[in-house]
């Protein structure tokens, strides 16, 4: 009952959310003028593809083998990375890896902390969680450090304050940071840097996730513009890496086309500025890299998907953002509505297995199922299909209400039965239209009027 009640309102609320946002001029103006910018960057970046549907089948293939003999190469990544002095730490759920952290921050005394982007963390509410136990949290990736400072979560999985404007952002920084007003885009980068650099210098412990876990060497890759992750990870003696366990590859020979598809997919670069290989702390003869270095390598549903057969293709992903951008959904309501960690199209298909079916079923019918994003998966997930196949779990888990029932019941019988297709004409056909949907697909659609007579009629008429 009381999973019924959470349902019913988490679908409501986000219905009204997106009814709200969908008719937000301002913010459609933003996202477009955004979206639009990657789009055409991802356009010209194809170019560096000789073969870019070839690449698309071999990524698929790469992720499609990593995620199939999971448990084979979690363990071959564990033993090499613990081979080099790296500790593993396993956590099934938010609660667990939370208890790791404190665990760690408490041992080493740690006051604050600098964190590179990770959509990981967001999903076990590393700041929230970390500033409730007196810890001073610092996002160091541009996007990240605006909407923290804004107090919000991020927007997007690629550029969390997409929906900001220069002005937001110079509005903010004066509120927050007490600077003059300026709209210079690259003075406003400056205040950030200037802020952060001293962070990175006076933080404990350093905090990164991961774009690709690398079975045969044990290895953290981690991919960014910034150069952030690098700082974040250069001062701080301690180093902590959140990674859900589906960022698997087999090998580095993997990275040479899961890199580039990556960058190119994400924000149409050729590659992005830094790319980095974590394999542990720093060894007897280097010369620099934290003291102690860990991984939290987070469950949290990831094997409730992996499971099931049918759907597990969703592990796949490798964030790149490219389905959302593309979304005609996502760009009208966007991110924030979903209010889920992971928003637009693969959002709507994980966050159900993640979250619990009973209450994020409804993002499942967040799609028009065009199919757009399935055509710009990097690794070829079928996005639009997983939907379905969600919608169809939902329904077998009975997670409908009352009235869907009756009306499908109705709607069942009357399709089945000519006779009682033809009763009542178009005049009553009509009235119940109105009665029933004016409310939900007529509040902003003229209904469709049912003919006077119907094809059944005409035809009978025709052949008399
Ligand atoms: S589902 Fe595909 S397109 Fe969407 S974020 Fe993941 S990898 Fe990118």
């Amino acid at each position: 009952m009381q999973n019924n009640v959470e349902q019913k309102n988490k679908a409501e609320e986000f219905i009204l959310e997106a009814d709200h946002k969908a008719f937000d001029l301002e913010h459609r103006r933003k996202i477009n003028f955004n979206i639009g910018r990657y789009n055409d960057a991802v356009k010209n970046g194809s170019s560096q593809f000789v073969n870019h549907e070839l690449g698309r089948k071999r990524a698929s293939y790469i992720k499609s083998s990593a995620i199939e003999n999971l448990d084979k190469y979690l363990l071959e990544f564990e033993a090499n990375f613990t081979r080099r002095g790296g500790k593993v730490l396993w956590a099934k759920n938010k609660t667990e890896a939370q208890n790791h952290l404190l665990k760690i921050f408490k041992e080493k005394k740690a006051k604050t902390t600098v964190k590179a982007k990770s959509m990981t963390t967001e999903e076990i509410h590393f700041n929230e969680f970390l500033t409730e136990h007196g810890v001073k949290t610092f996002e160091t990736d541009l996007g990240e450090y605006i909407v923290q400072l804004a107090g919000q979560k991020p927007y997007h999985i690629v550029t969390p304050a997409m929906h900001m404007s220069k002005k937001d952002i110079s509005d903010l920084f004066v509120e927050k940071l007490h600077i003059p007003y300026t709209d210079d885009a690259r003075e406003l980068t400056l205040t950030a840097r200037r802020i952060l650099r001293q962070e990175y210098v006076n933080a404990d412990i350093g905090v990164t996730g991961g774009n690709f876990l690398i079975a045969d060497i044990g290895g953290i890759a981690v991919t960014e513009n910034e150069g952030n992750a690098r700082l974040s990870t250069a001062f701080p003696k301690t180093h902590i890496a959140i990674v859900g366990i589906e960022k698997m590859i087999p090998s580095m020979e993997d990275l040479g086309l899961m890199w580039p598809m990556l960058a190119h997919s994400g924000t149409g670069q050729m590659v992005t500025v830094y790319y980095t290989i974590f394999t542990g702390p720093r060894q007897p003869n280097e010369s620099d890299g934290p003291e102690e270095m860990y991984v939290i390598l987070l469950d949290n549903g990831r094997t409730h998907l992996l499971e099931d057969a049918d759907k597990r293709q969703a592990l796949n992903c490798i964030r790149c953002g490219a389905c959302l951008n593309i979304c005609p959904v996502y760009k009208n309501i966007g991110g924030h509505t979903y209010k889920s960690t992971y928003s637009g199209p693969i959002g709507s298909v994980i966050t159900p297995h993640y979250n619990g079916m009973e209450k994020f079923k409804h993002l499942s019918y967040a799609s028009s199922l065009c199919g757009a994003c399935t055509s710009v998966c990097p690794v070829k997930i079928d996005i639009h299909n997983l939907l379905l196949l969600n919608r169809n779990q939902s329904i077998k888990q009975g997670l409908f209400s009352k009235a869907e029932r009756f009306g499908f019941n109705v709607w069942k019988k009357a399709m089945k039965n000519r006779k009682l297709m033809n009763m009542g004409g178009s005049f009553f056909k009509n009235l119940a239209l109105k009665t029933l949907f004016s409310k939900t697909w007529g509040k902003r659609r003229t209904m469709p009027e049912v003919a006077p007579k119907s094809f059944n009629e005409l035809w009978k008429e025709r052949n008399k």
